[in-house]
């Protein structure tokens, strides 16, 4: 990030890169930069759709990783050329159903994230499966409702006017369907969703102009995961490993798949997390999402930063200003909205 010539005023307290080397970096962000730098040599495998079966789940890491480098070799046989020394180091499956491999460089990963080598390493890997993309989620509060977050050129304007790289706007949405808002509201909550931590940060420091409006930009943070089958919230496990042998819906909490539920008024709600009337069990009021939300946040140490960490020392500080200072304060209501399911987002179909 190329922070620093305004960061005098951006970015007090910040700490140099002398000073910290002279007293050491602390052990917990020491190791969130080891994970930044891991997740820059990543990509994420994934079947297309929930209904593909997940026959990647049967392998060990060793075969995973074995089939992943057998796959570059026929790549190579077939006259792709490869990046020097590309390999895989380990797989592991993760607990979304997807398998998450590291390779040996950041370079690496971004070569086989490039379009035209994504689809051949998918057409010698394997059916029905995809890469995820990595992206960076942030939330941009009290934006102009005109704005149409659907609209290319809109998206286009900020990154103009922001003086982002082209493209590196993947999408944007309301937080909040639109439908649901106040009929008096003028402006509403976007989570914004970028390729690039730089991008991410860029906007977090210097804020960014939509419909004539600068704005600011926070992080979004992951919120808790919730089985899709029995309901719970507690982040342990997904609907394909849920013990419950049946369905439970989660508008009304009754044994059926929630596809098939009748009840569409919110009386008739029932949370099958907290056990109460008039909310659904995947409601961001429900009290047991936020005491799950509560845990997640204090432990998450990512949270207690302001930027996505890259080697820039620049994006080392932590979030002073109280109001978003995500260790100690209640949980505002408006600040359970800044959550995201993760940060991977499927990018490409293919065979
Ligand atoms: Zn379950
Ligand atoms: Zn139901
Ligand atoms: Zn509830």
């Amino acid at each position: 990030m190329q922070m620093n010539a305004q960061n005098s005023s951006g970015s007090q307290g910040s700490q140099s890169y002398a000073s910290v080397t002279k007293t050491g970096i602390p052990p917990p962000l020491t190791k969130l930069l080891s994970h930044s730098k891991a997740q820059a040599c990543q990509i994420l495998i994934d079947k297309r759709s929930l209904q593909a079966t997940n026959e990647l789940k049967e392998l060990t890491e060793v075969q995973l990783t074995t089939k992943a480098e057998l796959t570059l070799k026929l790549m190579s046989k077939v006259g792709t050329t490869l990046p020097d020394n590309i390999s895989f180091l380990s797989a592991k499956n993760v607990q979304n159903g997807g398998i998450l491999y590291e390779l040996n460089a950041p370079g690496s990963a971004k070569w086989i994230n490039a379009l035209a080598n994504r689809s051949k390493f998918l057409n010698h890997f394997g059916t029905d499966i995809i890469i995820k993309e990595q992206v960076y989620q942030i939330l941009l509060e009290n934006i102009p409702i005109s704005f149409n977050p659907n609209s290319k050129i809109a998206l286009s304007e900020m990154e103009c006017k922001g003086g982002l790289k082209q493209d590196n706007i993947t999408k944007a949405r309301y937080i909040k369907p639109i439908m649901r808002y106040n009929p008096n509201q003028r402006t509403a909550h976007i989570a914004l969703i970028l390729k690039t931590k730089t991008t991410a940060n860029q906007i977090i420091h210097f804020k960014i102009s939509v419909k004539g409006k600068k704005v600011y930009g926070h992080k979004l943070l992951p919120k808790p995961s919730r089985c899709l089958k029995c309901q719970t919230f507690n982040g342990r496990h997904i609907a394909a490993d849920c013990p419950q042998e049946h369905n439970t819906c989660r508008t009304c909490r009754a044994n059926h798949q929630t596809a098939s539920c009748t009840i569409d008024i919110q009386e008739l709600y029932h949370c099958a997390n907290c056990n109460t009337d008039s909310h659904t069990s995947w409601s961001h009021e429900c009290s047991i999402f936020i005491t799950r939300w509560q845990e997640n946040r204090v432990r998450n140490e990512e949270a207690k930063y302001k930027y996505f960490h890259t080697e820039d020392p620049n994006t080392w500080d932590k979030i002073k200003d109280k109001s978003n200072n995500y260790e100690t304060d209640p949980l505002p209501p408006q600040i359970l909205t800044q959550t995201y399911n993760n940060e991977w987002r499927t990018i490409h179909h293919q065979n």
